[in-house]
């Protein structure tokens, strides 16, 4: 039984829409579209509707704007900020896209690709290799989050460094505006200044602003080599030193560099039930990656050089070079295991975080002595793309007993954390949006002009307030 204020009429209405097969109404089967990944957000919902072409958005959305029913768009539902989890009121229908996932078309020539909004960003990949062409855009979620979604957060990921962020990767997109209007720029251009940049206003509106439901990426040519290596590190200073070093002496081959501090890897090694990676323990790692679409050239002795030079400087202090491509797999694995592992280690508070690559000492250093006046002992794990200056950071409570004292701090934690991240020019969400979580930090830090013109985006757009309302603003 409906038990939302969404009238049955206008449920009905939107089931006849999409048809047959393409609607939950039952809860029953509602879960996985219900509650986020981490479990930190859920809702409910009358109604999932799985559209299945772009006119049959337009239907929806014409609906649902003029009888004032809020939606709640959802890709693969692997954002971390709440972003795509509808509200407890019972009064919001998801609009998956899901079914809207064919690959349209691509022309490598061109480089590019146009997608449908609900292709899984590892079966975009993997179609661009077969067609010597790859799609840069690499995170641990890639076997479930959708490019729709990618775009919708402006995700990053492990590529940045080299590729830049998903808005760096579009150039054409349609988008359905919350009156039903289509909004079609599909173009396959590099170069195009006609005017305002229109589609740039999508990249990380998360869903508040139109679904999108098609789009042009860039695509790039194949990887013929590449080579991968863990480094140990004295300190977070010689790290990033190290990049800067590696970057000049490789010709900037560098596609990643992720950070991975001690608690990290100790964690790994214990659950993944391997060896430690060197003999002796260190402080500090670091997961660097060489790639090049030239066949011919050695990589490795590149990377063995540039190490040998910044272990001789002091920066680095061991390093195991991947000899074949499975250890290579293997340290990568390490990396991409560690969002898992993390989400089942007990109650932890975990932040997002950027600052300038230079201010980075600075920031760990003095979130260091933040967490060491506080009433708990906590252990915090520390990982991320270090190469973009962006860290994960978790902060664990280890001792169960004290869990309504971590709870009691946890928002004071956060904002001496965000609050020292600001002072360093830093951002208190690097890469994962506002959602939910962070919409009181996007209050606090925010300049008021800044907010009045996104409200006024908002307003001219979604005069209705229907589109996932209660996120980002
Ligand atoms: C293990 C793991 C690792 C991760 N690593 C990274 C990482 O390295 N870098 C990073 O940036 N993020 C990372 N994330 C976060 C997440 O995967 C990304 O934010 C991803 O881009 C979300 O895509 P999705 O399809 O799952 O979107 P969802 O979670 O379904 O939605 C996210 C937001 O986008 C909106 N949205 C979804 N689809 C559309 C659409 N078609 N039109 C309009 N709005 C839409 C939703 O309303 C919501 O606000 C990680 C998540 C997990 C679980």
């Amino acid at each position: 039984m409906n038990k939302s204020n969404i009238s049955n009429e206008i449920i009905d209405q939107l089931k006849v829409i999409v048809g047959e097969n393409n609607f939950i109404d039952d809860v029953k089967n509602m879960n996985a579209y219900l509650s986020d990944w981490r479990n930190h957000f859920s809702g409910i919902s009358p109604l999932i509707l799985k559209p299945t072409s772009t006119k049959i958005v337009s239907e929806i959305l014409a609906i649902c704007n003029k009888n004032s029913v809020q939606v709640v768009p959802q890709g693969g539902n692997t954002g971390l900020v709440g972003g795509s989890v509808p509200s407890a009121s019972g009064d919001e229908v998801i609009i998956s896209l899901e079914k809207m996932n064919t690959i349209l078309d691509i022309d490598p020539v061109n480089y590019t690709m146009t997608v449908e909004a609900g292709c899984i960003l590892s079966n975009i990949q993997d179609t661009a290799l077969k067609k010597n062409r790859i799609f840069p855009l690499s995170l641990a979620a890639e076997g479930s989050c959708q490019i729709g979604g990618n775009l919708a957060t402006n995700a990053g990921g492990t590529g940045v460094l080299h590729y830049g962020n998903a808005k760096e990767l579009v150039l054409g997109l349609e988008v359905v505006l919350a009156d039903g209007s289509i909004i079609n720029s599909l173009k396959q251009l590099r170069k195009d200044n006609t005017g305002y940049d229109v589609k740039q206003l999508f990249m990380g509106s998360e869903g508040t602003l139109g679904i999108i439901t098609k789009a042009v990426i860039k695509l790039f040519p194949v990887t013929e080599n590449n080579v991968s290596s863990i480094l140990a590190l004295p300190n977070i200073e010689s790290t990033v030193n190290a990049l800067a070093n590696l970057r000049v002496k490789t010709g900037d081959s560098i596609t990643a560099f992720e950070y991975m501090d001690k608690n990290c890897i100790d964690l790994l090694m214990k659950q993944l039930k391997v060896n430690d990676i060197f003999n002796k323990k260190y402080n500090h790692y670091a997961l660097v990656e060489l790639s090049s679409s030239r066949k011919g050239d050695n990589l490795l002795a590149l990377l063995e050089d540039a190490i040998s030079n910044s272990i001789e400087s002091g920066d680095i202090i061991d390093a195991i070079v991947a000899s074949n491509e499975s250890q290579s797999v293997q340290f990568w694995n390490f990396r991409e295991s560690l969002p898992d592992l993390l989400k089942t280690n007990g109650d932890f508070v975990t932040f997002d975080i950027s600052v300038p690559i230079s201010k980075l000492k600075e920031l760990i250093e003095k979130a260091e002595k933040i967490c060491a006046q506080l009433p708990l002992n906590l252990k915090s794990y520390i990982f991320g793309h270090i190469g973009d200056g962006n860290l994960h950071y978790y902060l664990f409570n280890s001792e169960e007993e004290f869990s309504n004292e971590f709870f009691k701090i946890k928002d004071k934690i956060k904002s001496s954390l965000y609050d020292l991240t600001m002072q360093l020019d830093g951002s208190y969400s690097a890469e994962h949006g506002i959602g939910q979580a962070k919409k009181s930090e996007l209050k606090k830090y925010c300049s008021q002009s800044e907010i009045e013109l996104m409200q006024l985006i908002k307003k001219t757009l979604d005069p209705k307030n229907i589109m996932n309302p209660g996120k980002v603003l």
